[in-house]
């Protein structure tokens, strides 16, 4: 802009220069060319009255000087003298305008191209008294003769004034654009250089004031938004129809374990994986995509969307969620139920076994009692794997409607440990309770059941002569419940697995003694449900403790 301005001043510059000269050179030439007219007329008046007064004898000896020339003409027209050429040489000048006109009125004048002297010519003619014609011509000069003749004292001045405007031109341009460069777009309504740039700036200032209130909009909108999706727990990935991430949120980031720079990323960059893949291509050619997936070893149900505007994809939103905990307790069921029938199915058939054959009569009478006594007993084993059964599903089904209250762990500790004394002396065991009384609020069915299991176990997977230690004590906040038995052990590689349902360490020595292989899962469900941990120590041939660390305030 500055150059344009400069530019322009510099040329408007040059042609008031050019169009001064051009002016001038007319006025001077206008006024020269007047001043050599009365310079030629008074020469002329001057000539006559020699003439007149010396005749012929006047041109003796005559000296003219510079670019005038004298002609003397006869009455008829011929040169009598010139002062360039011979009379003789010369034509008739009776056509001579000025000395037609001379002749005619006294005086005559006419300016023209003279083809004797090559060169343009003002003349003046005189009639003189004996009918002669006396004429002075002068060269004159044309317009560019006077600009040849002025070209050094212009070519000064046209130097000064070209400099003064490059100047002048270079200093006007930059302080007229030195205002524009200044203007504080942050705040157009203070900048007040120019008034024709006020409505502009009035412009700018409503646009900045409504880009502004829009960005605030929006900013709003994305807090809104961010505050939303980053406390899902399910991932949530918005894609733009190229598959680049516009926004993601923070349990998405987690699933697919990737840092923060991801938004703008295309998303397959970002998380390589084939159902990702898959999924992308299904929404961006329109179609809904919904599948399990496992990313990093957990189990995501991952549905893509098409968002469809002006019938085309437009982008595309990725939902995830775990269902790992879902797919495993579908799992979990589906292993209990199997489990169940088989382990029902068992005692079942051998009870029909034995009553079918006593049925028949195929039964000696002295084994009769030993056939009811087994019937008896399978019998009981069904009841109580189904009452283990009934337990445990209580426990899964009714979580929400649970009753906790105030209950003192080691009264209910005391009532177990008395109601289990006759079996545990029937089994030559020493049952002892150490501890003290600790409140605390729980679910007194299952805190029963828990010290019930945990008990019931450390007798019968004792041996003779054994001991099971009970004891009770507060531990800062939490309320501990120790069983420690001087029984088989359990072997490290089942440590881990004896909580789960239906697993025992030595399947026939559990029926023996009556288990069913539920009892530690009612005791891990129960625990879980007061937020207590169950921990064991043991070692094979010596004993086993199993440690219940209960919260005393929920
Ligand atoms: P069960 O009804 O078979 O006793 P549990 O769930 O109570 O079922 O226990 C699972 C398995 O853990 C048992 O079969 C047994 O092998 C082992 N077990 C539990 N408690 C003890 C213990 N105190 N000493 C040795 N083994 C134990």
């Amino acid at each position: 802009m500055t150059k344009r301005i400069f530019r322009s001043i510099f040329l408007v510059a040059l042609a008031v220069f050019v169009a001064s000269l051009t002016l001038v050179m007319g006025v001077l030439y206008a006024h020269f060319s007047e001043v050599q007219r009365d310079q030629l007329i008074m020469q002329t008046d001057l000539a006559v009255q020699g003439i007149e007064h010396e005749g012929a004898a006047y041109f003796k000896d005559f000296r003219i000087t510079g670019d005038y020339r004298i002609t003397w003409v006869s009455a008829d027209g011929a040169v009598l003298y010139d002062s360039r050429l011979p009379g003789s040489e010369m034509p008739n000048h009776l056509d001579r305008e000025e000395i037609r006109e001379a002749l005619e009125n006294g005086s005559g004048e006419s300016a023209r191209y003279s083809d004797s002297v090559m060169q343009r010519s003002l003349y003046i003619a005189r009639r003189l008294s004996d009918g002669t014609v006396v004429r002075l011509s002068v060269a004159q000069y044309s317009v560019w003769m006077l600009l040849l003749g002025m070209i050094q004292p212009i070519a000064i001045v046209m130097i000064v004034a070209v400099v003064l405007s490059l100047v002048l031109a270079s200093r006007l341009a930059k302080h007229i654009v030195k205002p524009l460069n200044d203007v504080d777009l942050d705040k157009p309504l203070l900048n007040e250089e120019y008034d024709e740039l006020k409505p502009l700036l009035r412009r700018i200032d409503d646009q900045q004031r409504l880009l502004k209130q829009q960005s605030r909009d929006l900013q709003r909108r994305k807090d809104e938004w961010d505050a939303l999706t980053s406390d899902m727990n399910e991932g949530l990935v918005l894609l733009n129809e190229k598959g680049n991430i516009l926004s993601i949120n923070h349990a998405a980031k987690t699933i697919l374990g990737t840092n923060r720079h991801s938004v703008g990323r295309y998303i397959l960059t970002v998380a390589r994986h084939l159902d990702l893949e898959d999924a992308l291509y299904q929404a961006q050619t329109g179609k809904h995509f919904s599948k399990v997936v496992n990313i990093s070893g957990r189990e995501f149900q991952l549905d893509a969307s098409p968002v469809v505007s002006h019938g085309s994809v437009s982008g595309v939103v990725l939902l995830l969620f775990d269902v790992t905990e879902q797919r495993q307790a579908e799992q979990m069921r589906r292993e209990f139920t199997a489990n169940v029938s088989h382990e029902l199915k068992t005692p079942l058939h051998a009870i029909s076994g034995y009553a079918e054959l006593m049925k028949n009569g195929l039964v000696k009478p002295e084994d009769i009692d030993r056939f009811s006594d087994r019937i008896y007993t399978e019998a009981h084993r069904m009841i109580r794997l189904i009452e283990d059964i009934i337990h445990l599903s209580h426990l899964d089904e009714s979580v929400s409607d649970l009753h906790f209250e105030t209950v003192d762990l080691f009264a209910m500790a005391q009532e177990t440990v008395e109601g289990l004394r006759p079996q545990a002396e029937a089994a030559g065991l020493t049952l002892e309770l150490a501890g003290e009384s600790v409140a605390l609020s729980a679910v007194p069915q299952m805190v029963s059941a828990i010290l019930f299991n945990l008990c019931v176990n450390a007798i019968k997977y004792n041996r003779p002569s054994g001991r099971v230690s009970v004891r009770v004590y507060a531990d800062n906040k939490t309320a501990v419940l120790t069983v420690e038995d001087t029984g088989i052990g359990i072997p490290p590689e089942s440590q881990n697995r004896i909580f789960e349902r239906f697993y025992r360490v030595d399947k026939s020595r559990s029926k023996e003694v009556g288990g069913t292989g539920l009892g530690l899962s009612i005791v891990k469900h129960a625990a879980q449900v007061h937020g207590a941990t169950v921990s064991l120590e043991s070692e094979l041939n010596v004993g086993s403790t199993f440690t219940v660390r209960f919260p005393i305030s929920r």
